[in-house]
C-alpha cells in the first residue's frame, strides 16, 4: 500500500468497526484511531467535573487543558489516557456511553477533537474509527467504509460484549440506550452519522469479523488495481 493512507470506518454502535478496524490494522501493520474512545474521555472528564455538556464556554474551559493519547497495552490491546491517566475502563461504561453522545454535540468538542484526529492522520497511515471519519474528518480519504447491521443483532453484540465484562444489564435496556444513542447521533446538527456518498457500504449481519476484514482488503486491493 503506498503511503499517507487512511482508511476510515463508521457507523452506528456495534456495528462491528471496533474489531473490524483494529484487525485490520494489524493485517495492514498501519496505526489504528479509535475516536469514540476520545469522545468517551471528554464525556467521562465533563462527568468528574460536574460540567454540563450543553454549557459551551464550561466546555470550552474544559478542553483547554485536556490530552488523550494511546498505547499498546501488555496484552497488546489499546488503551486510552486522559491526562496521562488509563481511563481505558472506566470509558466504556453504559452511563460513559450516553453522556459522550451527548458530548459529541457541542461544537468546541468536535472542532478540538477534529484538530487532534487529523493532526495524529498526518503523523502516518491509519484506519480511523467512528462516525464522521469519512464525511468530516477526513473527507480526502482514499477509502471509505461504513459498518451497519439490523439494530438487533447490534444490541445482542453489545449485549454479550458487555456481559463477558461482567456487567449485569437486560437486553432489552441495551437496545434501548443503543437506539436512543443512535438516534441522537444521526439527528444532531455537527457531522452526524450517516455514510460518505464515496463510502462502501457493508451489512455484517451475517459476516464474521474476520470475513469483514478480508472484504475491505479486496476493495482496497482492487482500487489499486
Ligand atoms: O464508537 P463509540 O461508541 O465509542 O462512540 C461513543 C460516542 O461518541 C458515539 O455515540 C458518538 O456520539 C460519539 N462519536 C462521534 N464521532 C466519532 C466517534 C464517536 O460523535 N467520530
Amino acid at each position: 500500500m503506498k503511503k499517507g493512507v487512511i482508511i476510515t470506518i463508521d457507523g452506528p454502535s456495534a456495528a462491528g468497526k471496533g474489531t473490524v478496524a483494529r484487525k485490520l490494522s494489524k493485517r495492514l501493520k498501519i496505526g489504528y484511531l479509535d475516536t469514540g474512545a476520545m469522545y468517551r474521555a471528554i464525556a467521562l472528564l465533563s462527568k468528574r467535573k460536574d460540567v454540563c455538556s450543553e454549557d459551551d464556554s464550561a466546555m470550552e474551559e474544559l478542553l483547554r487543558a485536556v490530552r488523550i493519547t494511546f498505547f499498546t497495552g501488555e496484552d497488546l490491546t489499546p488503551r486510552v489516557l486522559l491526562n496521562n491517566e488509563d481511563v481505558t475502563e472506566a470509558i466504556r461504561v453504559p452511563d460513559i456511553s450516553a453522556l459522550s453522545s451527548d458530548v459529541a454535540r457541542c461544537a468546541a468538542v468536535r472542532g478540538r477533537l477534529r484538530e487532534m484526529q487529523r493532526e495524529i492522520g498526518s503523523s502516518g497511515d491509519i484506519v480511523a474509527e467512528g462516525r464522521d471519519m469519512g464525511t468530516y474528518v477526513f473527507p480526502e480519504a482514499e477509502h471509505k467504509f461504513f459498518l451497519d447491521a439490523s439494530a438487533s443483532e447490534r444490541a445482542r453484540r453489545r449485549w454479550l460484549e458487555l456481559r463477558e465484562k461482567g456487567q449485569d444489564i437486560a437486553l432489552q435496556e441495551v437496545a434501548l440506550q443503543m437506539e436512543k444513542r443512535d438516534k441522537q447521533d444521526t439527528e444532531r446538527r455537527l457531522a452526524p452519522l450517516h455514510p460518505a456518498p464515496d463510502a462502501v457500504i457493508i451489512d455484517t449481519n451475517t459476516l464474521t469479523a474476520d470475513g469483514v476484514v478480508d472484504y475491505i482488503l479486496k476493495a482496497i486491493q482492487g482500487a489499486h488495481g
